[in-house]
């Protein structure tokens, strides 16, 4: 599937927003987000001449629009990006606190870190109350409204009030968890019944849908029909789904095979195999959901064990800085930092040390090139709605050589079966898995590799976006023949 499919409108609403223009001295930077829902959505929008609106969070983002509306892309404008501009309070009780600190965690299944105050969800709801009216002023009549995620769960709910004529889907990209958990959150009713203001509700895995209809029908005593995963009410209905989220494979193969990665990916691998070492890799933002430090205490297990392997592996671990304006991020960052320190001052020896720690991003040519060139990655997330990274490593291994070690509890586990998975808590199940993903032969390695790049390219980012697009048109229509 391509970029082509063309809804007839169509307006994109996420917290994120797709272009930021950042102050830095005194000029303006136009920074573009980088992220596959972007670069899926973004193609269409531009074809259909639709909207964006997003929370204006650039330093810069009130200077180049100063009533919040900007067309984009800068550089030939073609659809227009609404920005929300949010106060310094609503940015924490709604960003910081209510979904960060609250729904995040919750989600996640980690209720220790899980905090939710009242004021908050006041204001959480206030700026999902300005989504939304800024959406109603712009959406065509019976337009169709993407909305995404877990910052704007009650969006949906408020614009089928606003504007009844329109078609909304709404996609949840993290996990949902089972109600004995989901309850926790005081507000759990007023979240499901703004989720159920959409026409499709959509989400990573089955999984995630069947907990989902269990909060419908246990907290909001709703009927749902299990057999067509639809919850009916008197004038419409609302369809539950699964669809996994992906990425553009073909756009990752043409990357690494550029003349400049190529060449940068060919230097790596002369340079490991001149040192006869192998090349592990992990890349996820500094999140304690991504398992960072579970890993380090695993990978200490794993030289212990297979001391064959010391001074034989170098590990680069990218840790990607986020939510710094929250405590416990700023906490683990450091202690990841300290964690890699003290296994390198352990096992370093003439000259070798285990862990390459990278507190940075990367652009994407060059983290695809290293996915190239990696002998091995791991994914050790305790919990994630799908891993976008699984996928990208699988998708640049066009020399069938990598092994994927990958986190069972990990969205993508669903998908990616011939990765080598493991339990992220069991650090011996995890030093084991790993040791027998390096002693696999190189005919099994690439079968496995081959036929999870099969899957993926029959379920890219464009199959995720036109399936949703095209059955939120077909609402649309409806609603517009009433
Ligand atoms: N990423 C990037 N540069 C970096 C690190 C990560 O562009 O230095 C990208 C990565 O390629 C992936 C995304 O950030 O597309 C992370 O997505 P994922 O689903 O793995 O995790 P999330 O951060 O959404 O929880």
């Amino acid at each position: 599937m391509d970029s082509s499919y063309q809804p007839r409108s169509l307006v994109v609403v996420t917290n994120r927003e797709p272009y930021v223009d950042e102050k830095i001295a005194n000029s303006i930077r136009r920074l573009e987000t980088a992220g596959g829902v972007v670069s899926a959505l973004d193609p269409v929008l531009q074809q259909v001449h639709g909207a964006w609106v997003a929370w204006g969070s650039g330093s810069g983002d009130r200077d180049t629009a100063p009533h919040g509306v900007r067309m984009v892309p800068p550089q030939a404008p073609q659809y227009t990006l609404h920005r929300i501009f949010l106060s310094p309070e609503e940015v924490n009780g709604y960003y910081n606190h209510y979904a960060n600190q609250g729904l995040w965690p919750l989600s996640h299944m980690l209720i220790e870190r899980t905090k939710f105050a009242r004021e908050d969800f006041q204001t959480y709801r206030t700026v999902n109350r300005k989504f939304a009216r800024r959406t109603a002023q712009i959406a065509p009549q019976n337009g169709a409204i993407f909305s995404h995620d877990y910052h704007l769960a009650l969006f949906p709910r408020i614009i089928r009030e606003m504007r009844p004529d329109v078609a909304v889907a709404h996609f949840w990209h993290i996990p949902w968890p089972p109600f004995t958990i989901f309850r926790l959150c005081p507000q759990h009713q007023e979240i499901v019944r703004g989720l159920l203001g959409a026409d499709i509700l959509g989400f990573q895995t089955p999984q995630d849908v069947d907990n989902f209809l269990t909060a419908v029908e246990r907290g909001l005593k709703y009927p749902v029909d299990r057999e067509t995963h639809t919850v009916k009410f008197p004038n419409r209905e609302v369809t539950v789904r699964d669809y996994p989220i992906s990425v553009d494979i073909t756009a990752i193969e043409k990357m690494v095979e550029g003349p400049r990665i190529r060449r940068w990916t060919r230097a790596l691998r002369h340079k490991a195999e001149s040192q006869q070492v192998m090349l592990g890799i992990s890349v996820d933002r500094g999140d304690y959901t991504k398992g960072i430090l579970q890993r380090l205490t695993a990978l200490e297990e794993f030289f212990e064990r297979y001391p064959e392997y010391q001074e034989r592996i170098v590990f680069l671990q990218i840790v990607v800085p986020t939510r710094t304006a929250v405590r416990e991020y700023r906490l683990l960052h450091q202690k990841v930092t300290e964690e890699s320190a003290r296994l390198n001052r352990k096992f370093s020896r003439n000259g070798w040390q285990p862990i390459i720690h990278v507190p940075r991003s990367l652009d994407r040519p060059r983290l695809m090139g290293l996915f190239r060139a990696a002998d091995f990655a791991i994914v050790s997330s305790l919990f994630d709605g799908m891993n976008l990274v699984a996928k990208e490593f699988i998708s640049a291994q066009l020399d069938n050589r990598g092994v994927l070690l990958l986190s069972e509890t990990a969205g993508a586990a669903a998908e990616l079966e011939e990765a080598f998975h493991f339990n992220p808590l069991d650090a011996g199940n995890f030093a084991d898995q790993l040791a027998r993903a390096l002693q696999t032969p190189l005919n099994e390695r690439a079968q496995r590799i081959q036929m999870m790049r099969q899957h993926i390219h029959h379920h890219t980012i464009y199959d995720w976006m036109h399936q949703i697009v095209e059955a939120l048109d077909q609402v649309a229509q409806s609603y517009a023949s009433r």
